[in-house]
């Protein structure tokens, strides 16, 4: 069935997103600090908004290609094959209606401080809704759009760990980084035949679990034993097995950006 002109469907923008994003190009690959201003005739919808950390927003991105159905996610790796617009997150496509996913810092008045936005100053909002816990799918299956730099793929890693473990401690900046070796042996740590065993503190098993997205069971791809020492984990895949011991904590940013082979002893067994 084709649609013809009485099938248009109108919006309207309930706010608009201010944000130091001038350009699509300088919004980072994990978002960054924004405020939603509401629109005044909209305010009663927020009532009691300040009960939700995490938000859906919907936008629509003016700027967007709309003739666009496949796509390389070119950005990201330009090594990576063709997608249809409607398989992947690519922002071109006939309706250019964006999904994000925000943290609610602070609610003042009409204006909303989120972080985690990946939209430029101007973009309107067309709606926010919660963001539901019976709406977690704890272990999805996707395609891998993996980052060509490591650099990209260490920041995607640390909003996913955030996002899972909720604090920026040196688990988590611990757990980031031997992600960042097992991706660099395995690809896609979200693979049903990859399993995870973690030796160490509870922060760092909870980073690999949320990175790994490795269930206990199910199948049962992840195992861990609580200890005192700085952190071991061990990755494996069919006859590959590697395994990452911590020589010494990541605790700040100066020592996330150490070279492995200070942070680690790695042994690669295939
Ligand atoms: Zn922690």
């Amino acid at each position: 069935m084709m649609c013809n002109d009485k099938d248009i469907i109108t919006l309207k923008p309930i706010g608009v997103i201010k944000s130091d994003f001038a350009s699509p190009d300088s919004v980072p690959i994990i978002g960054g600090n924004a405020v939603i201003e509401v629109f005044p005739e909209y305010k009663r919808g927020l009532l009691r908004i300040e009960e939700n950390s995490h938000l859906w927003l919907q936008m629509w991105f003016h700027e967007a290609d709309r003739s666009l159905l496949s796509t390389v996610p070119g950005k990201v790796n330009s090594n990576l094959p063709e997608y249809g617009v409607f398989s992947i997150r690519a922002v071109g496509r006939p309706n250019p209606v964006a999904l994000s996913l925000v943290r609610l810092e602070r609610v003042e008045n009409n204006l909303l401080y989120v972080s985690g936005l990946d939209a430029i100053d101007g973009t309107f909002v067309l709606d926010i809704k919660p963001y539901y816990e019976q709406e977690i799918v704890f272990s999805p299956s996707t395609p891998y759009i993996r980052p060509l730099k490591r650099e990209m793929r260490q920041e995607i890693f640390i909003k996913q760990a955030m996002l899972h473990h909720q604090e920026k401690c040196a688990g988590l900046l611990l757990g980031v980084r031997m992600a960042l070796i097992a991706d660099d042996h395995f690809g896609h740590l979200n693979s049903k035949d990859l399993k995870v065993t973690v030796n160490g503190p509870r922060c760092l098993a909870d980073v690999l679990q949320g990175l790994s997205n490795a269930r206990l069971s199910n199948p049962p791809r992840f195992r861990f034993t609580a200890t005192d020492g700085i952190g071991q984990s061990i990755w494996e895949k069919g006859e590959k097995r590697l395994t990452i011991t911590a020589k010494q904590a990541v605790t700040d940013r100066e020592s996330l950006d150490m070279e492995d082979d200070r942070l680690f002893s790695i042994d690669f067994f295939e």
